[in-house]
Order: C-alpha cells, then sequence, then structure tokens
C-alpha cells in the first residue's frame, strides 16, 4: 500500500489533477550552470516518490530531465506499481518555441524524450517569447495560446494551461481564448501570498499550482538579505510543535488550505515522504491568518534578466543582468534536445 495519499482538485475541464506534485528542477549552480550531477539523485527519489504515493510530476523542456523522468515513469508502468492513467505529467514550452506551429513542435519532441503517448498537461513556461540568442521575438502570448489550443484539439495532451502569468495577462488570455488554461503556476508561498492573483484565477476556476512552495525558507534559497521565516524562526517552530508537525510541513500545508497545489522538489527520500505528509491535519484559522502574515511580497525568483523582455509579468528592479546562458541553450545528445 501506498505511504501517502494524496488528494485531486477538479480542473475546469472536469479532469482531476493531485494536490500536491514532485518537482524536477534541479536549479542552476553558483556560476548559473545547469546542476545536472543531481540526476541520478532525482531518478532514485522520483522513483521512491511513486512507489510511495506520488502521482503528480512537475517537469519542462528547460529541466533537461525529460528522458530521465521518462525513464522512471515507463519502467513504473511496466514493474506495475502504475498504469499511465494513474499518473499526472506536466511538461512546459520553452521561450524558443511560443510561434503557434512551434508549440507543436515543442511538446511532440517532449513526447518523444518523455517517451509517453501523451501529456496530461503542458503548459506555457513564460509569457515572454526569446530566441536561443537572446531576441525578443514579440509574439503575441494569445498567439501562442493558439498553439496549446491546437495540440489540445490534436489530442497530444489533455489539459493546457499557463505558467509565470499575472492578473493582467490572465484577464486578457480569458477573456480572447477558446480553451480556458486550467491551471497558472506561480510562485507562491509564506514570503509570497499573491492574494489579487490566487483569488483572481480561483475566482475564475483557474487553478493555482505554487512553484518553489518553501519560498526563502529552505537553505539552497536562502539569501543573506532573505526575509523570514527560516526553518529555525519561533513562529514556525511553535506552530510545528501544536501541529506535531515539521515548519516545511506546516508551509506546504498552508498552500492545500488555500486550495493551492503545491509542486516540492526534494533528491532526499526521507524529506518525499515528509513533504507529501501533510493531508491528516488542519491548520485551523487563526494559525493560518498568523501564517498569512508572513507575507512581504519577496520573490524567492526573480529573473531580472529578462525584465525588458516584452511581457515579462513581474514588477521590474534596478539591475542589469544578461541571460544566463544555460536558460538559452543546451544542446543535443544526451538529453536529446529538439533539432
Ligand atoms: P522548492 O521550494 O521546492 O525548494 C527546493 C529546495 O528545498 C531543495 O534545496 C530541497 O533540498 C529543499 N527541500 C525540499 N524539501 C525539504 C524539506 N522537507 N526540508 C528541508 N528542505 C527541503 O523550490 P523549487 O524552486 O525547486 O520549486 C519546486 C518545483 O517547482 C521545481 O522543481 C519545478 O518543478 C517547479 N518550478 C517551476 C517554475 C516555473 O517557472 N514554472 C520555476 C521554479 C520551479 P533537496 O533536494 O536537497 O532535498
Amino acid at each position: 500500500m501506498s505511504k501517502v495519499n494524496i488528494p485531486t482538485f477538479k480542473m475546469n475541464n472536469g479532469l482531476e489533477i493531485p494536490a500536491l506534485g514532485y518537482g524536477t528542477w534541479m536549479g542552476l549552480d553558483d556560476n548559473l550552470e545547469f546542476i545536472s550531477e543531481a540526476f541520478p539523485q532525482m531518478v532514485d527519489a522520483l522513483s521512491y516518490a511513486i512507489d510511495n504515493g506520488y502521482r503528480h510530476i512537475d517537469t519542462a523542456h528547460l529541466y533537461r530531465v525529460e528522458p530521465e523522468v521518462g525513464d522512471v515513469i515507463n519502467q513504473k508502468i511496466k514493474d506495475g506499481v502504475v498504469k499511465r492513467e494513474d499518473l499526472f505529467v506536466t511538461t512546459k514550452v520553452w521561450h524558443h518555441y511560443h510561434r503557434p506551429s512551434d508549440v507543436e513542435v515543442s511538446v511532440r519532441a517532449s513526447l518523444r524524450r518523455l517517451n509517453l503517448d501523451y501529456i496530461d498537461l503542458v503548459l506555457m513556461h513564460w509569457p515572454m517569447s526569446i530566441t536561443q540568442d537572446g531576441v525578443d521575438e514579440k509574439i503575441d502570448y494569445l498567439d501562442t495560446w493558439r498553439g496549446f489550443e491546437n495540440v489540445l484539439r490534436q489530442g497530444l495532451v489533455k489539459s493546457i494551461g499557463v505558467s509565470n502569468f499575472n492578473v493582467e495577462q490572465m484577464r486578457r488570455i480569458l477573456a480572447n481564448c477558446q480553451v480556458k488554461p486550467v491551471v497558472n503556476q506561480v510562485e507562491i508561498n509564506l514570503n509570497l501570498g499573491q492574494k489579487d492573483l490566487v483569488d483572481y484565477c480561483q475566482s475564475q476556476d483557474v487553478i493555482i499550482v505554487a512553484y518553489s512552495p518553501f519560498g526563502t525558507m529552505v537553505p539552497s534559497r536562502n539569501a543573506p538579505d532573505s526575509p523570514e521565516p527560516k526553518l529555525n524562526n519561533p513562529t514556525m517552530v511553535g506552530l510545528g510543535k501544536k501541529y506535531g508537525k515539521t515548519v516545511t510541513q506546516i508551509a506546504l500545508r498552508y498552500l492545500y488550505q488555500r486550495n493551492i497545489i503545491a509542486l516540492p522538489k526534494t533528491v532526499t527520500k526521507s524529506r518525499v515522504l515528509e513533504n507529501a505528509s501533510i493531508f491528516d491535519f488542519t491548520i485551523d484559522k487563526s494559525d493560518m491568518a498568523t501564517l498569512a502574515a508572513f507575507d512581504n511580497g519577496y520573490r524567492t525568483v526573480r529573473p531580472v534578466f529578462w525584465q525588458d523582455y516584452e511581457n515579462y509579468p513581474f514588477d521590474k528592479v534596478a539591475s542589469k543582468m544578461d541571460i544566463p546562458m544555460s536558460l538559452r541553450i543546451w544542446k543535443n545528445g544526451a538529453n536529446a534536445d529538439i533539432e
């Protein structure tokens, strides 16, 4: 029997999505190089996650892990641990593929890399369109969305959604689409509550999926100037004691009680179980208010190198930086990039 039992939410197209997923972005190191050494650990942890009840996996073309993720999935199906229809696999279309016809090129390449017949959910990763050379293509995301509606019609994917869209961009896409996005995947955590965006999307029956659900709480995201709460924050430690849970479990449960899906990433097996063991307790109303009060608008993911590009979704800050090469170009070969 699975060790964790993860509930589902119903999307606006009637399909179900598990309320917590396994994140597969391994991140960039201090030199802004992609961390590929973590792949074997990720493969192990993902395999363990599926064995123990995870059914929702979040990946992307950018992450370079689609072949590894697909191998784990196919092995689990072969071993009889799960059936394909038990799993919910999300991938994303990168900035280079925003022409409507390129969306299909990108999705077909993801299908090939994942070695799957269909993808459960494909997202427009960001609203900007940028070439590998860093040129702003200024393609309207409404045009790109037509490409998403096309791959849905063709049955390559079961659902389509967006990521990193702000309120204004959500209003515009909802007013001009044939098929509504089922989700908007954005950063939400104790530092960044995004109340207006969450309220608007939920009022429109668009599910919010939270990336970087721990914010700056965890050491890998813990910059010297980053705000509370950290893992040793006294209020958080107190809440952990009160509910018999860890501080990180409190942070994830808080999101669930806001009807938000969290995508914690971990390559550490013990944390795989810890992160999904949040469906057996309830944070009371006054503690939910205490947790909401941590919101200070601090973004963990602030890609300043894109802020002069059309449709950049966040407020701009005084900073100049080139786009890291690792976010522009990655090679063919082991990870079978699009030819
Ligand atoms: P997370 O908030 O999931 O933080 C990941 C870090 O937290 C890792 O260092 C991990 O360490 C650590 N960690 C995980 N669980 C625990 C725990 N229980 N206790 C202590 N530390 C813990 O951040 P991410 O930025 O990785 O976001 C999660 C996922 O969201 C990504 O993997 C990706 O799938 C998605 N994402 C999407 C984006 C988008 O633009 N759409 C942008 C960013 C992320 P370790 O692995 O060593 O255990």
